[in-house]
């Protein structure tokens, strides 16, 4: 399907063809065709980060007539951040039209919004509480009002918005389209619809109330005094994550983005203390990557619109179990894979269920990856960000001399080890004496979920087999290997059963597998130097050795640059995770731990 034979306005297409997008969406090829046509009442129920705004967007721009005297559409969102997301989109979508779209929204003087909206305005984006405002001032009037869009409306009744809503749409002609978004589909949204529409079309993207596909649920079972060192080793094993850390108190926010900041993480912390130019400041930080881990309150957080975002964490479950929804479709957005981990402590296990039941999706029970699979993963770093580094020649001639005489009399491997460890040491030496974080499970009654079965491959939890060896591929995802590919690879070497190789992860730029510790031998010498796909496999019993399947799960940390190639990678007094903070940042400079 082309967005062409949608009936979208010449204008319009113009425009997202030059944005790169090839073809709709789903929620977008099932919502324009309905929505181009005139009697369009509409439940569109899907997740954040779907294409949602172009699905309201692209026919909104495609059926006003820009330039009237009064405003032609509202769309009314709950919050500042979607707002001026959506106004954006907006501007950008319409661009060829001249549409004037301007957002209003709290927390920011309202004579400058004022002063815009009698400029003349075609598309109204705004929060609740300040549309009603300037409609009480008599500044919006929506008597002509012919298209009225409630996006994210499970969240504004969340917000407690049911009451200004109700208000909003009875100030609205009855000849409107009301067009309805929503992530899940309580019977508050339902009940919108049954007051306001009439026989809306209702399409869903998958299930109602289902969680985004591409998004892995992952729990793990800390202590309560662990779960900040359980954090600290959740970033470590991913080096490049871009992530939103959930807490469930703004003193809890502020506390765990303090200790992340002083053991030299690059975090910042987003919460309701901040003044609002604060809050936009690291919002701004976030987006450009300049932070790389935001920890926030869930109502801080609301209206988060930032693609890319590799993992969620939920430092603390939410009381609301609705609001892990939400929380984790801050990952995962438009079709890429991200992965939502959460630290639970042994009474918190039964919530669990509760949320596989809402999202309809099973988790996996993780294991918090020990010192040496930690330090594995970070090395490889380092190797991949020193290989790939690229040579100034002519500016380092100068001090290649010098250099080269205080190393003359070392070997190529003495010189390697030595920059390792330049770099490394803190790293190991932090680690070294970090035990197991994994606090055990109480049998659980009703536990039924996949997180209680393991022996799947690639799924499911691990645990230490001492008759089993793990061994570390230096080929990964991003080598076009997976599972099944891995798997092969290893029994046409070996000749080993695929019943021999026992739980294998694939990650972005190496795997690990598990066999009996009887095949060790085989493996070393018929897999090292095996193909795969005009690769040369490489392969060494992993640094945990012994006792298979200790690694943590599936992750993609590895899949993304963050920050381009300008990240250092630890040293000297620095913290040593890879890609965590900026050169020259303040928090590049602090010492570690
Ligand atoms: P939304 O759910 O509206 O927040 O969209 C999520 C992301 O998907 C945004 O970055 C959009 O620019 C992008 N997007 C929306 N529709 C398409 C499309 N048809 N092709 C490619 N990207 C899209």
């Amino acid at each position: 399907m082309t967005f062409e034979a949608l009936g979208l306005r010449k204008e319009v297409l113009q425009s997202i063809k030059e944005l790169g997008y090839l073809e709709p969406t789903p929620i977008q090829e099932q919502a324009i065709p309905h929505l181009l046509q005139e009697e369009s009442d509409f439940v569109g129920l899907a997740q954040t980060g779907t294409g949602k705004t172009a699905a309201f967007g692209l026919p909104l721009l495609s059926r006003i007539e820009p330039g009237q005297l009064f405003p032609t559409a509202v769309i009314i969102c709950p919050t500042r951040e979607l707002c001026l997301q959506i106004s954006n989109d907006l501007k950008i979508f319409g661009k060829y039209l001249n549409a004037s779209v301007v957002s209003v929204y709290g927390g920011v003087d309202i004579k400058k919004q004022i002063t815009d909206i009698k400029k003349g305005v075609d598309i109204i984006v705004a929060t609740p509480g300040r549309l009603m405002d300037l409609m009480n001032r008599k500044v919006i009037k929506l008597n002509e009002i012919e298209f009225v869009v409630l996006d994210e409306a499970d969240e504004m009744l969340n917000m407690g918005f049911k009451e200004d809503i109700d208000d909003i749409l009875k100030y609205t002609p009855v000849t409107k389209s009301v067009w309805l978004f929503s992530a899940t589909m309580p019977k508050e949204v339902a009940n919108i619809a049954a007051n306001y529409m009439s026989d809306p079309l209702e399409i869903s993207i998958g299930h109602k109330n289902q969680g985004n596909e591409n998004i892995h649920h992952i729990y793990y079972l800390v202590y309560e005094k662990d779960r900040y060192p359980a954090l600290k080793r959740l970033i470590d094993f991913n080096p490049d994550i871009y992530g939103l850390i959930f807490c469930r108190t703004k003193n809890e926010t502020a506390n765990v983005a303090q200790k992340l900041s002083r053991d030299g993480y690059n975090a910042e912390p987003l919460h309701g203390d901040l003044s609002q130019a604060m809050r936009d400041m690291v919002m701004s930080r976030f987006r450009s990557k300049e932070v790389q881990l935001l920890v926030a309150t869930d109502v801080a957080a609301r209206g988060i619109d930032v693609d890319s975002i590799s993992h969620v964490i939920h430092y603390n479950l939410p009381d609301d179990i609705e609001n892990y929804t939400h929380r984790s479709g801050r990952t995962a957005r438009a079709g890429k894979k991200g992965e939502s981990l959460c630290l639970l402590t042994q009474k918190e296990l039964f919530k669990v269920k509760g949320i596989e039941r809402q999202i309809r999706m099973d988790f996996t029970k993780g294991v918090i990856p020990n010192a040496q699979e930690i330090c594995q993963v970070q090395l490889k770093k380092l190797v991949e960000k020193v290989t790939s580094t690229s040579i100034r020649e002519k500016e380092i001639q100068p001090f290649l001399p010098d250099m080269f005489s205080h190393f003359q009399e070392l070997t190529k491997e003495e010189v390697i080890k030595l920059f390792v460890s330049a770099e490394f040491n803190r790293f190991i030496e932090y680690y070294e004496r970090a035990g197991d974080l994994n606090a055990s499970e109480r049998a659980e009654k009703g536990m039924s979920s996949k997180a209680d079965r393991f022996g799947e491959r690639g799924k499911g939890e691990r645990r230490r087999d001492e008759n089993k060896t793990r061994f570390f591929v230096n080929l990964g995802k991003r080598d076009g290997l997976n599972v099944g590919g891995l798997l092969r690879v290893v029994c046409d070497a070996t000749g080993l059963k695929s019943g021999n190789v026992g739980r294998i992860d694939i990650m972005a730029s190496f795997s690990f597998f598990d066999t009996d510790n009887e095949h060790v031998d085989k493996v070393l010498k018929k897999l090292n130097g095996a193909q795969f796909e005009g690769h040369t496999i490489n392969v060494e019993v992993s640094a945990g050795g012994k006792g298979g399947g200790s690694s943590a799960p599936r992750r993609s940390g590895g899949d993304r640059k963050f920050g381009g190639g300008d990240r250092k990678f630890g040293g000297g007094e620095r913290r040593s995770a890879a890609g965590n903070r900026k050169p020259g940042s303040k928090e590049f400079n602090k010492k570690r731990r």
